[in-house]
């Protein structure tokens, strides 16, 4: 595996203060419906249950779970490809949680996303460049499709191809090269928000950290905040600056991503991050996780929603779901060991 720059010696500039994405107790139901002739609703999976953070420009935050946590339904309904159920959603201070698709056209340049298959995520009967100067067409970035492919071919080499890739059609790339087209379509539109949703797990390893490099250098250029979404941990820890762990619909724990990694409170972090595999033949990992007695998100256990694979759990953990306690440096947990 090509070998990473070293992040933590990494100089992020303009973070800013003040967040560029706020979101405040964002929920998302899907209602499940039953009845052949007359269908109603029985029920809802509460894939998002008011989960709340920032983020600011130039910075990267981690989301992060097993599968069915959420997170990519985070991702999905901050991009507002999914209608929230409840929330705010501000970006650059304004509230897009409620705006109708036509108020939300200036926003959609702002906020891209790179999906993790960039086979399904390209259009194969479309060239690159059609399929990239779309976009550049339709929000006026490009005034006609001469300064389309002007562009395109920029954006190309920007993530590490070539002009003449403009007139090839998707299968005629490698899996790595595919994703980087997927990113070049991703900045074509100059956004200053990204959801890269396992954008390396389809990958080869060798090629994953080209690609984790090239998002590295895109976010030095063009200041862009980055919400990671992997169940890849090591790689979580890696590129992002803060983290947040999900669990059954909620952010369980969140802070600044050494701090996390090295330091866990909550005892479903620390089973999750015991769980990442260490590159030494020598050491054995110290546990791995049991994900057998996960509850459904569509019947969650009363109280910490964790209670029924948690060891160190009280009367009260079945009773009551823990508020998120913050240590004061961003550290925050929600777990009745913790409770003030
Ligand atoms: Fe375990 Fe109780 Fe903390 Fe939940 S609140 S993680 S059950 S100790």
């Amino acid at each position: 595996m090509e070998s990473l720059p070293d992040v933590k010696e990494r100089k992020v500039e303009g973070k800013h203060d003040e967040p560029l994405l706020r979101v405040e107790n964002l929920k998302k139901y899907f209602p499940v419906k039953s009845g052949f002739i007359f269908e109603r609703t029985v029920g809802y999976v509460k894939a998002v249950d008011g989960v709340s953070f920032e983020i600011r420009r130039g910075e990267t935050y981690g989301l992060v779970g097993e599968s069915g946590c959420g997170k990519t339904t985070v991702g999905k309904t901050i991009l507002r490809l999914y209608d929230p159920t409840e929330g705010d959603i501000i970006l650059d201070g304004v509230n897009i949680a409620k705006l109708s698709e036509k108020e939300l056209l200036p926003y959609r340049t702002k906020m891209q996303i790179v999906f993790q298959d960039p086979v399904s995520s390209l259009n194969p009967r479309m060239t690159i460049g059609n399929m990239l100067s779309e976009p550049l067409l339709f929000h006026g970035i490009a005034k006609n499709k001469s300064e389309a492919r002007k562009i395109i071919a920029k954006l190309l080499e920007e993530v590490g191809l070539k002009a003449y890739h403009v007139d090839r059609y998707p299968h005629q790339f490698s899996g790595g090269q595919r994703q980087r087209i997927a990113i070049a379509r991703a900045i074509s539109v100059n956004p200053s928000l990204i959801i890269l949703d396992e954008p390396t797990s389809a990958l080869d390893v060798s090629v994953q950290a080209q690609i984790i490099k090239l998002l590295r250098k895109i976010q030095d250029e063009i200041n862009a905040a980055y919400i990671f979404i992997s169940h890849n941990l090591a790689l979580v820890r890696f590129i992002s600056d803060r983290v947040g762990i999900m669990y059954l619909g909620r952010i369980i724990e969140e802070g600044n991503a050494d701090e996390i990694f090295e330091n866990p409170l909550h005892p479903y972090s620390k089973l999750l991050l015991e769980s990442v595999p260490i590159p030494d033949p020598k050491r054995k990992r110290k546990r791995k996780m049991d994900d057998t007695g996960v509850p459904s998100p569509m019947s969650r256990p009363n109280g910490c929603f964790f209670h029924t694979r948690c060891k160190y759990r009280m009367r009260i953990c079945e009773i009551e779901y823990p508020e998120m306690v913050d240590f004061g440096n961003g550290h925050k947990v929600a777990c009745h060991l913790f409770g003030r």
